[in-house]
């Protein structure tokens, strides 16, 4: 196979070409360019390998542009990086690795392209692109990673099992490659991959987050934690997740598999939104149904208070798997805690202040609450999934009707702090938060409007029954000014 035309397509692969032959030194598009190409995926990361220094190519390359080029020399890994609009080149000399037990950090040395090909992890990735004259464009394969691309099949070049030992991080890459590009991994490969499951203990938290946000990320991310359960990779960094899948039955009462709901819920979400971190309130809504499961023999069983519980759970497996500690942590927090909220709200006598109440408690995110609990809709019966979904659409247009009346859904205190000192002639104290929450209960509960002239009736009624005096000794007034 040959990519010459394709190579044509870029200015770029010329001047690397050029630039070698400058040098006397061969070069060659390496890795998930050339995979990438293949399966008509755009990519703007190419990975160039020369049988010689890496660096000097890019400085040679660097030269060949008319404008400047912004160049970064990373001389302890002998590699450089150039900038162009916005692709970036790395370009790297051949290596061959060889491993020790203890770690994934390499012993590097130079080596051949076959060993530097040889040193990658799946024979997609292992493929070059020459860009010398002898055979300018031709595919350099050698271990038919084309035919494993027809195939859809992730595999390793070499024995699965020293691979995955060797760089134990490659089995999560497995998964995620399988799932972005929807292939098969194959047999061998995920026996090792179980094998060697426990290996990933060597794998720092950050480096197996990235792959699993990547793994979220796809269009139906169900496929890849199916590969991470069964291959045991799950069980290494998120038992949690685990510890959903069983179904219990007692007296032929069963409840449904949580972990397999869990992955339906996802991909229905991730149908609604690429929002990553809504993709993750879809994963941790249910996190805390074990722990909080329960068999009455009247009702069969029962999960209560896995929203809440849930919620909290949420600070802990974020901080251990190294997702954000800040907004994006307490927005999935937000929505775990409130996804049956919405659920509470379809029956017919539910009141306004009911409504006011989750507009208040959602802010914001409302709409998303709304997706989740939409995704949350399981059933296998398409009548039920209809009715559920009837019924989401009369809270939500409830919702708007209240919102539209009431607006608190961002809700403001209609008085400030500053006036309530002012008015009484008190400085900062607990006292003013006191009214402040009153008059906010009372706007939710539906008792006064939400507005200033019916806030500061009411701020002169609590102060009066706390027998708190307005600086002119007038808490009779109604309305202020
Ligand atoms: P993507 O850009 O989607 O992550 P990629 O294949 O370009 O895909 P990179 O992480 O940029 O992935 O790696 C570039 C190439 O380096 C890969 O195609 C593969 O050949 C090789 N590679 C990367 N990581 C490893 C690894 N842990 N073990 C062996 N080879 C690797």
């Amino acid at each position: 196979m040959n990519f010459k035309t394709k190579l044509d397509e870029l200015e770029l692969f010329g001047k690397v070409a050029k630039a070698s032959a400058v040098l006397g030194i061969k070069a060659y598009v390496v890795g998930g360019y050339v995979r990438d190409l293949i399966l008509n995926r755009p990519s703007k990361d190419i990975d160039f390998t020369c049988v010689g220094s890496g660096i000097s190519l890019a400085q040679e390359v660097a030269k060949s542009f008319d404008q400047h080029v912004p160049l970064s020399v990373f001389k302890n890994f002998g590699t450089a990086m150039l900038k162009l609009d916005d692709w970036e080149l790395e370009f790297v000399g051949a290596r061959k690795e060889s491993y020790r037990l203890e770690s994934r950090k390499p012993i590097v040395e130079d080596g051949t392209l076959q060993e530097d090909l040889e040193r990658r992890d799946f024979t997609i990735n292992a493929m070059a692109i020459s860009l010398n004259p002898e055979d300018y464009g031709d595919l350099i394969d050698p271990f038919d990673g084309l035919g494993d691309i027809k195939m859809k099949i992730i595999k390793t070049p070499l024995e699965p099992g020293i691979t995955f030992s060797d760089d134990p991080l490659r089995m999560m890459r497995a998964v995620r490659f399988a799932s972005q590009l929807n292939f098969d991994i194959d047999a061998d490969t995920f026996f090792a991959l179980s094998e060697n499951a426990a290996r990933l203990q060597i794998i720092s938290a950050e480096r197996i987050i990235e792959e699993v946000n990547k793994i979220v990320s796809v269009p139906k991310p169900s496929y890849g934690f199916k590969l991470l359960f069964a291959s045991k990779l799950l069980h290494e960094f998120f038992p949690e997740m685990v510890e959903l899948q069983g179904v219990d039955s007692v007296d032929d009462k069963s409840h449904k598999d949580n972990f397999y709901h869990t992955l339906q819920v996802l991909d229905n979400v991730c149908q609604m939104t690429d929002n990553l971190w809504l993709r993750w309130a879809a994963i941790m809504h249910d996190i805390a149904k074990p722990a909080t499961k329960r068999f009455n023999s009247k009702v069969g069983w029962t999960f209560h208070g896995h929203e809440d519980r849930g919620a909290r759970m949420t600070p802990n497996i974020f901080r251990r798997l190294k997702l954000p500690m800040d907004d994006r942590m307490k927005y999935v927090q937000k929505l775990v805690r409130l996804h049956l909220r919405p659920i509470a709200l379809v029956k017919d006598e539910v009141t306004d202040s009911a409504m006011r109440r989750l507009l208040f408690d959602a802010g914001d995110d409302i709409e998303d609450l709304m997706m989740l609990c939409r995704a949350d809709i399981t059933s296998k019966n398409n009548k039920k999934v209809r009715l559920y979904l009837e019924n989401f659409d009369k809270v939500e247009e409830k919702m708007k009707e209240v919102e539209e009346k009431d607006q608190v859904r961002n809700f403001q205190p209609p008085l400030s702090g500053e006036e309530i000192m002012e008015t009484f002639g008190l400085s900062p104290s607990k006292i003013i938060g006191e009214i402040k929450e009153e008059i906010k209960e009372a706007i939710l509960e539906g008792k006064i409007q939400n507005n200033p002239e019916a806030a500061r009736k009411l701020m002169f009624d609590i102060a009066r029954s706390k027998g708190i005096a307005s600086k002119n000794h007038n808490t009779n007034q109604n309305t202020s000014n």
